[in-house]
């Protein structure tokens, strides 16, 4: 656990957030700078640098149906959302802690820049 990644700060409650959700092995945070009026990061408490580093199958679909949960919590599953990963630099990754990015609360453009 890097003393330095952020968002392992965020897990340890060294670095406030607004926290949604939390299960035995993930959070769900709102971004501090939201690009949808519902912008949420779903992350494992385990540092993981990207979704390249994660080979536990079973992780990733819990945090994918941690996702949708925040997705029905926050009203916006029937209306629609998008589950977004950033992976490294052409991703336009800029945390290097995996996380999923929960975006909705009005249409989103396809495709993306
Ligand atoms: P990425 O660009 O790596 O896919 O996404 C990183 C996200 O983390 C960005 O949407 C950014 O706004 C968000 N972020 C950066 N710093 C903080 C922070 O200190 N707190 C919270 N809650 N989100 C952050
Ligand atoms: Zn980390």
């Amino acid at each position: 656990m890097p003393e330095t990644c952020l968002f392992c700060r965020i897990v340890q409650g060294e670095i406030p957030a607004t926290v949604v959700a939390s299960t035995d092995e993930a959070i769900a945070i709102r971004d501090i700078d939201a690009k949808a009026p519902v912008h949420v990061l779903v992350l494992p408490k385990q540092h993981l640098r990207s979704l390249n580093d994660a080979t536990d199958a079973g992780l990733v679909g819990r945090l994918m149906a941690l996702a949708v949960d925040v997705a029905r919590n926050e009203g916006i599953a029937d209306s629609g959302y998008r589950l977004v990963i950033n992976t490294n630099e052409h991703g336009g990754q800029t945390v290097h802690h995996l996380h999923v990015h929960v975006l909705g609360g009005r249409p989103l453009r396809w495709p993306p820049g």
